[in-house]
């Protein structure tokens, strides 16, 4: 049977459907994929492009996108904790899976407890922006501005254990800036973005998913780039410096996405949503769809439910000194 199975899902991998696990879903009935962040922001761009990908495996069935922000993402998180375990209320969710137990003393949900894992989605780089009147056009300008001006400036973020609030205390502590810059929390960088582009915020980080189309028009500056390595397979990004170029030493921060489902959702349905998602992954559509926005789609083993779950794990086990080292730039 194991066997039969799993030639069923080879064959619906190379043909794009998934031979159904479990027989009575999703069955006609919509399956809603829960961001908890704004619309129209990065998190929410992955998990639209995902719904359209996921689609067709899924026998066609109608997917839609539930925008429930608040609190870093916490909101929509416990939110999906608490739903029904039948497959129809799924969550998209960053990093803050990772980074929320060690920035909230109360979480109402427990990361590693409330959720079947279904897989990794993909890897997204960071870029550091500043409105557009902002006194620095190269990242040593941006840098000495902040530190001369650091208690006047304000830094935007999607709130705490929001992967923009992260990189900011990361970034923030990295430069041993002396005084902190005021944090102004939204309900995600989609709402920051139009912000800092009207000049109400000084300073932000975010996804490139969210700032590429911002930066290639000009709209924002861009200065640098979090991930270790340049992006130098990107057309726009490749222009732009990492911060260990820039004498920040081991500063690397790649944010990544993986989807969810509550504890207790029958194993059948995991199967067939893990599946879906492995065809959604190899679409060639959404593959150039996150290529564009300088994302990576993940093609590990991480794509596997418990080596997803290995790795967040393993994430919050990293991120625990690193946050608490950087807590004093915390809101
Ligand atoms: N990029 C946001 C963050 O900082 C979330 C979002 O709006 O998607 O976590």
């Amino acid at each position: 049977m194991k066997q039969l199975t799993s030639l069923a899902l080879a064959i619906g991998i190379l043909t794009g459907t998934v031979t159904a696990f479990a027989q009575d879903f999703p069955a006609g009935k919509p399956i809603s994929i829960v961001v908890p962040f704004a619309a129209g922001g990065p998190t929410d761009r992955v998990a639209r492009d995902l719904a359209e990908a996921m689609r067709k495996p899924l026998g066609g069935v109608s997917i839609t996108v539930e925008n429930a922000a608040g609190a870093g993402g916490t909101i929509g998180a416990n939110k999906v904790a608490k739903a029904k375990p039948d497959g129809h209320t799924l969550l998209l969710w960053h990093i803050g899976m990772a980074s929320s137990p060690a920035l909230y003393r109360k979480l109402p949900f427990k990361p590693l407890e409330d959720f079947e894992y279904l897989g990794l989605v993909n890897e997204v780089p960071m870029t550091l922006l500043g409105k557009p009147q902002l006194q620095a056009n190269t990242y040593r300008d941006f840098e000495n501005h902040i530190r001369a001006n650091a208690g006047k400036l304000n830094i935007a973020h999607a709130g705490l254990g929001s992967a923009s609030h992260i990189c900011g205390l990361m970034w923030q502590s990295a430069v041993k800036l002396t005084e902190s810059m005021t944090t102004i929390p939204f309900g995600g960088t989609a709402p920051a973005m139009t912000n800092l582009i009207g000049g109400q915020v000084d300073v932000m980080c975010d996804q490139t998913t969210n700032t590429t189309s911002q930066i290639e028009a000009g709209r924002v500056k861009a200065f640098a780039v979090t991930t270790a390595k340049p992006l130098s397979g990107h057309k726009l990004l490749k222009d732009y410096p990492t911060l260990q170029e820039m004498g920040l030493k081991g500063f690397d921060l790649t944010i990544w996405h993986g989807m969810y489902a509550p504890k207790g959702t029958p194993e059948a349905v995991l199967k067939t949503i893990n599946a879906a998602l492995k065809v959604a992954l190899k679409d060639p559509d959404f593959i150039k769809k996150q290529e564009g926005l300088g994302a990576i789609v993940v093609t590990d083993k991480r794509i596997e439910r418990d080596n997803h779950k290995a790795f967040v794990a393993a994430e919050i086990t990293k991120l625990k000194p690193v946050i608490e080292a950087a807590g004093k730039f915390a809101d």
